[in-house]
C-alpha cells in the first residue's frame, strides 16, 4: 500500500513516464493527475498502461497553456488545495499515484501555488531529466520543496544513468536518489519491458513509501492504556480523534481511520489563529531551529522575545509598561493576579486580599485562576485550599454594589472582555465593559483584562481596546497557536511600584521554559504578520458570515439564542446539563459526519474557526451545527 506525488522539476521532467512505469509494475496502483491542459497524460497513462486504473482529472483543458490561464479563459473556478485534496482527490484509494502538472511553483488557482497541494497530498518522488544541470535543479527544488514542508521521499533521474550525478544529489540534498532508464519503445509492451527490467529499483522506491504512521485503531487503542487526557474522565467512554497531520483549517487523520480531514471549527482549543501550519509562521520556525533551541530567560535575553515585547508593547493601551513572559495562559493569569496583590503590598496595603471575577468566567486552573473562576463542577473539589474571591454578575450596578463594601480590601478584578469563553461564549456588550472598566476606577481598584481567548478573536487585537487595563493577559494565539507562550502585560503605573533598589520587591516568578526562543520566534512574525492588518479583513469576513446565517439558525425551534462577536459564534441550545450534558457530545458526533469538529459547551454549540477559513469551509460549519441541531431535536 503506497500513495505518492510525482513531482516533476519542470514542465517534460519525466513525470508521466516514470508513472506509467509506475503503474506498469504496481498495477494495483490508481493513477490521477487532478489539473491538466494540452494532450490528456491521463489519455496517455491509458494507451501506454492499458490494465491501469484511472480516475479522471478533475479538470482538462485542450489548450497546452497554464491552468490557471486556462481556466480564466473558459471561465472556471479552480479549487484551492484543501479542496482539492478533501473533495476531489481519491484519498480512499490506498495505492494512489497523483500525478501534478508543471513545477512546484506553478500556480494551482489565483491565490496558491501547486506546492500547497503537494504540500498536503503526500510522500513526494521528485522527477527530473538525467541530463547536464540534474543536480544543481534537483538541490534547488529539494530546498524549495523542504521549506514548504513537503515530504519528499526520494529523487529519480529519468534516463541514462549517471553515477556522479546520482552520488552528489544524494549528498547535498540528504535524500535517497535512483536512476530509471526511460523505455526503448513508447508502446504498451516497451513500458512493460522496462518496469520488468527496473523492477528491483522500483521497488525500492516503493518500500519509502509505506506509510509510517500507525492504523486509526491502533493508536488510539494504545492511547487508552497509557494517556490521561486533558478535562477527560478516565471511564471516557468516548475514543479521542487520532489526528496525525494538519494544515489550513483542516486536521488530517490517519490512514486507515474513517475520516481523511476534518475542519478545526474550534481552532484547536482557541489557539491556531491564521490557520493549521500557516507558512510563514512554520519558516520563521525552521529558521529559528537553526540558531537556537532553547535558553533561559533569567539572566539573559535573545532578539526573539525583545522583539516580540516591543511589538506587543506598541499595542498596548498606554506608553511604557513592560512585558513578563510564561508559557500558558493560566499562568499569565496567576502572573497578573500576583502582581497585582504585590503591587498594593509594595504600596503598603496588603490588606487589600480580594479579589474579584464574573459569574460564567473561567480563567485556567492553576490555584489563583481556579480561585476567581471557582467553576462549582471543574475546581468545587478544591474549594477548601482556594483563596478569597467574589464572583458578581457583568453588571456595572452590581460591581458598583460590591466594590462599595469591600472596594478598601479589592487588590483587582479580572474579566475577559466581550467573551466569556468556557463558561459558554457569553457575551458583552463594549458599553458594558466600558462601564466596568469606569467602577473600578472609581473605586481604586486594578482591571486586569484576561484576553487570553479573545485577543485576536473580536475582531480587533484586543477585545479590551478602549479600557486601559491596568494588567493584560495573552496566551493562545500569541504565537499564531504554533507552540505554547504567553505574556502578562503590565502598565507603567504596576511597573513604576516594582522599579525600586530593594531586590527584596523582586517579582519573583519564573519557568524553566520562560520566553521559549523557537515560540518568540514564531510570536515575532505572528505580531508582524498582524501589523500587515490583512487579518482585521479575513475576521470581518468570517464575522459577516456568521451574521448572514444567524436568522435561519434562530429560527429553529430548539434554539434558545445565537450569539456573535467578531469570529466566533454560538448557539444557545434549549436543554438542561450544563457542560457534563450528554446533549454536548451528540452534537459533537453530528458535526464529525459533517467532517467537522466541533466541541459544544454543554449546550453551547460554538465555533471560532481559524482565519483562513474559506467560504466553503463555513459553509461546512454552517452544515454540521444544522446537522448538529436536527440530532438534538
Ligand atoms: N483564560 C481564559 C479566558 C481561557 O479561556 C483559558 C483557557 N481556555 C485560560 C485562561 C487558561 O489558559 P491555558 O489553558 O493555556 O492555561
Amino acid at each position: 500500500m503506497a500513495r505518492l506525488v510525482v513531482v516533476g522539476t519542470d514542465t517534460d521532467a519525466g513525470k508521466t513516464t516514470f508513472s506509467s512505469l509506475w503503474l506498469a509494475a504496481f498495477p494495483e496502483t490508481t493513477y490521477f493527475k487532478p489539473l491538466e491542459t494540452g494532450v490528456s497524460d491521463t489519455a496517455t497513462i491509458q494507451a501506454r498502461v492499458p490494465h491501469a486504473r484511472i480516475v479522471s482529472p478533475v479538470h482538462h483543458f485542450d489548450k497546452p497553456i497554464a491552468p490557471t490561464l486556462a481556466a480564466l479563459r473558459a471561465g472556471v473556478t479552480l479549487p484551492h488545495a484543501q479542496e482539492l485534496l478533501l473533495f476531489h482527490t481519491p484519498l480512499r484509494i490506498a495505492d494512489l499515484l497523483i500525478e501534478t502538472f508543471g513545477s512546484p511553483c506553478s500556480p494551482l488557482n489565483d491565490d496558491e501555488l501547486q506546492i500547497e497541494y503537494i504540500a498536503i497530498a503526500g510522500p513526494v518522488v521528485l522527477v527530473t531529466p538525467s541530463t547536464v544541470g540534474a543536480i544543481g535543479r534537483s538541490v534547488a527544488l529539494l530546498r524549495v520543496l523542504r521549506s514548504a514542508l513537503v515530504d519528499v521521499r526520494a529523487v529519480v533521474l529519468m534516463g541514462p544513468p549517471d553515477d556522479y550525478s546520482q552520488k552528489t544529489i544524494a549528498r547535498h540534498g540528504g535524500i535517497a536518489v535512483f536512476n530509471v532508464p526511460i523505455p526503448t519503445t513508447w508502446d504498451a509492451a516497451g513500458f512493460a519491458e522496462c518496469a520488468t527490467a527496473h523492477r528491483p529499483t522500483l521497488l525500492q522506491i516503493h518500500a519509502l513509501l509505506v506509510p509510517p504512521e500507525p492504523e486509526a485503531t491502533d493508536l488510539v487503542q494504545r492511547d487508552a492504556t497509557v494517556v490521561w487526557h486533558p478535562y477527560t474522565s478516565l471511564r471516557g467512554t468516548h475514543p479521542p480523534l487520532p489526528v496525525t497531520s494538519a494544515h489550513g483549517a483542516y486536521l488530517g487523520h490517519p490512514v486507515g481511520s474513517e475520516r481523511l480531514l476534518t475542519v478545526d471549527a474550534v481552532s484547536s482549543w482557541w489557539t491556531i489563529l491564521h490557520g493549521h501550519r500557516e507558512p510563514r509562521l512554520m519558516q520563521a520556525l525552521a529558521e529559528a531551529m537553526n540558531r537556537v533551541d532553547h535558553v533561559m530567560f533569567g539572566g539573559m535575553t535573545h532578539p526573539y522575545a525583545v522583539e516580540v515585547a516591543e511589538r506587543l508593547l506598541q499595542t498596548a493601551p498606554w506608553s511604557g509598561g513592560r512585558v513578563f513572559f510564561s508559557d500558558n495562559g493560566s499562568t499569565a493569569v496567576e502572573v497578573a493576579l500576583k502582581m497585582a496583590y504585590q503591587y498594593w503590598a509594595h504600596r503598603a496595603e496588603p490588606q487589600r486580599t480580594l479579589f474579584i471575577g464574573f459569574e460564567n468566567a473561567y480563567h485556567g486552573d492553576t490555584f489563583g485562576a481556579m480561585a476567581i473562576g471557582r467553576d462549582p463542577l471543574f475546581f468545587g473539589t478544591f474549594e477548601p485550599l482556594l483563596f478569597r474571591a467574589k464572583q458578581v454578575p457583568v453588571s456595572p450596578e452590581a460591581l458598583d454594589a460590591v466594590l462599595q463594601k469591600h472596594a478598601h480590601e479589592t487588590a483587582a478584578i479580572i474579566i475577559e472582555p466581550l467573551v466569556q469563553g468556557a463558561g459558554g461564549m457569553q457575551m458583552h456588550a463594549p458599553a458594558t465593559l466600558h462601564a466596568l472598566r469606569a467602577v473600578a476606577r472609581k473605586h481604586g481598584v486594578l482591571f486586569i483584562a484576561d484576553e487570553v481567548m479573545t485577543c485576536c478573536r473580536t475582531g480587533r487585537f484586543w477585545a479590551s481596546e478602549g479600557t486601559a487595563p491596568d494588567l493584560l493577559c495573552a496566551a493562545k494565539t500569541l504565537a499564531g497557536g504554533v507552540l505554547p507562550l504567553a505574556v502578562t502585560l503590565a502598565s507603567p503605573e504596576i511597573v513604576a511600584a516594582f522599579d525600586t533598589a530593594d531586590r527584596a520587591k523582586t517579582f519573583f516568578h519564573g519557568h524553566s521554559f520562560t520566553a521559549h526562543p523557537l515560540a518568540c520566534a514564531v510570536a515575532a512574525e505572528n505580531l508582524r504578520l498582524l501589523a500587515e492588518g490583512t487579518w482585521l479583513a479575513e475576521s470581518a469576513r468570517i464575522n459577516d458570515y456568521w451574521q448572514t446565517i444567524a436568522e435561519e439558525l434562530r429560527g429553529r425551534p430548539n434554539v434558545k439564542e445565537v450569539r456573535i462577536t467578531g469570529t466566533i459564534i454560538a448557539i444557545e441550545v434549549h436543554a438542561a446539563g450544563g457542560y457534563l450534558a450528554s446533549i454536548g457530545h451528540a452534537m459533537r458526533e453530528a458535526a464529525l459526519t459533517k467532517n467537522v469538529l466541533l466541541r459544544p459547551l454543554g449546550n453551547v454549540l460554538y465555533a471560532m474557526p481559524p482565519l483562513c477559513s474559506s467560504e466553503r469551509v463555513l459553509t461546512m460549519i454552517r452544515d454540521a451545527f444544522h446537522t448538529a441541531l436536527e440530532r438534538v431535536a
